[in-house]
């Protein structure tokens, strides 16, 4: 048995973030080569301290959805995860045995030699007869001088496009470093130019600063009166959207793996599941639904619906419509803890017992396992100062909170959410498992509440500020 983790960045504001990963989570789903494959994230969840403990079996091949290496890849996903590994990530990954668990933590996608078919696919839609007679490729980077990797991946890239003999001319660019973009018409020379922007998704960069900065007004551009000739460009979409990154992912996964055996179904994890539906079969409640054994199925629904006719609901089959439906609340904004008191009402979920599965941990993910192991005596909570002591980078600030600032925020933060405060020394007697829906335990303090805490310290919290 095999689990597929992809981890995503994700976001406390924008719902839109998080999308990408779940698109290439149910294509690698589709393709059946692993018996399950699980989202996780930074800003929202399951999050990074969560993720392996929703995962079923004992052999998890964790894959970084990033276009390359950096902080986040290097710093902030092995540290969360607990992978007992810092800094650059060897070719082939790392492997480490936690928890009885093997995992196996990979470069980001955007490193992996692959990438070069992608964006020659990505060049191919934009021009597809692009012939090496007259045509120039643009590989098209961010740069930064604060992290090499991803200027290198570029060139890496942009030398195999050249050795391809596809185009006439290939050249690599960036938007924050030499060679710069803006100065495409003095390098390139071909009449014809497609530019593919080496981007993990349409965004700000895409839609807005390449055009301005390369001087296109849409797909295809025409400049009559440049240096060496008239030339049209031809603007790619964002290589980090192509379907085929999935084979990429599918790539990494396989060179991690190497001679690795085949794991087994994970034991805490299957035995939180099966007291879970144990309970289900007669009917529960947990957190704001309502579970409803019918005929071989069950139903969920909020417990504010009870009662109501089938027939005024918006009828659900399948955990990802679940997932979508509940990710944003009534008021239409987005959900990134969904332990927050905000689950919407008007649907109604019908299925059966191996979706309801998937469905409960889109609804509340990691909740079921921690849940289980609080009721064990096995959850381990993890005190403020120890989460506090771990932030780097923007989130460093939060080490300076009082624990008065804390209490503040966490008052007014999780007096919304349906969990109970372990780690701050609250106690719960009775969870969900005991039929108190409510009753639900939280282990440590999630990444929301600190970046709620980091507003505090800045003084900026209620001044209309995001994170
Ligand atoms: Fe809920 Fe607060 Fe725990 Fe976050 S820290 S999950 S808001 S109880």
């Amino acid at each position: 048995m095999r689990s597929l983790v992809l981890i995503g960045h994700g976001s406390h504001l924008n719902g839109e973030s998080a999308g990408a990963v779940y698109r290439y989570a149910e294509l690698l789903r589709g393709r059946g080569l692993f018996d399950e494959v699980i989202e996780g994230y930074w800003k929202e969840e399951p999050s990074l301290r969560q993720v392996l403990k929703t995962t079923a079996s004992t052999d998890i091949t964790v894959i970084p959805m990033f276009i390359s290496e950096g902080y986040f890849t290097e710093t902030v996903i092995p540290r969360e995860m607990g992978l007992g590994h810092q800094g650059p990530v060897p070719e082939g990954g790392v492997a480490r045995v936690i928890g009885g668990r093997t995992v196996r933590y990979t470069l980001p996608y955007g490193v992996h030699p692959a990438m070069t078919d992608v964006i020659l696919a990505r060049a191919h839609e934009a021009l597809p007869d692009a012939s090496p007679q007259d045509t120039a490729l643009i590989v098209l980077g961010h740069g930064t001088t604060r992290n090499e990797n991803s200027s290198r991946v570029i060139y890496q890239n942009a030398d195999r496009l050249r050795d391809s003999g596809h185009f006439a001319e290939v050249h690599a660019l960036f938007l924050d470093e030499d060679p710069k973009v803006g100065t495409w018409p003095e390098v390139v020379k071909a009449p014809r130019v497609v530019v593919v922007p080496f981007f993990a998704s349409e965004g700000w960069h895409t839609l807005e600063t390449i055009p301005e900065d390369m001087g296109l007004t849409g797909t295809v551009t025409a400049f009559p009166d440049h240096p060496h000739g008239p030339q049209q460009v031809f603007y790619a979409k964002p290589v980090g959207t192509h379907a085929a990154v999935a084979d990429v992912v599918l790539h990494l996964a396989e060179e991690a793996r190497g001679a690795g055996g085949q794991g087994d179904p994970e034991r805490g994890h299957e035995a939180a599941w099966q007291t879970f539906l144990e309970r289900a079969r007669a009917g529960l409640r947990v957190g704001e639904v309502l579970l409803t054994p019918e005929l071989g199925v069950f139903e969920l629904r909020h417990m504010l619906d009870e009662g109501l006719p089938g027939g005024e609901l918006v009828t659900l089959v399948t955990p990802e419509g679940v997932r979508d439906r509940t990710r944003v609340t009534d008021g239409g904004d987005h959900r990134p803890v969904h332990t927050l008191r905000t689950l919407p009402r008007g649907w109604r979920a019908v299925l059966n017992e191996a979706d309801l599965r998937r469905a409960v941990h889109y609804l509340y993910p990691a909740v079921v396992e921690e849940t289980y192991a609080h009721s064990c005596h096995a959850l381990r909570h993890t005190p403020w100062a120890t989460t506090a002591r771990r932030q780097t980078g923007i989130y460093a600030k939060v080490q300076k909170a009082t624990p008065a600032q804390v209490e503040h925020v966490a008052q007014e933060v999780c007096s919304g959410c349906l969990r109970t405060r372990l780690w701050a020394g609250e106690r719960l007697t009775f969870t969900f498992l005991d039929r108190v829906p409510g009753g639900l335990p939280c282990a440590e303090a999630c990444t929301f509440l600190v970046a709620e805490v980091r507003e505090e310290v800045s003084g900026k919290r209620g001044a209309g500020h995001g994170h």
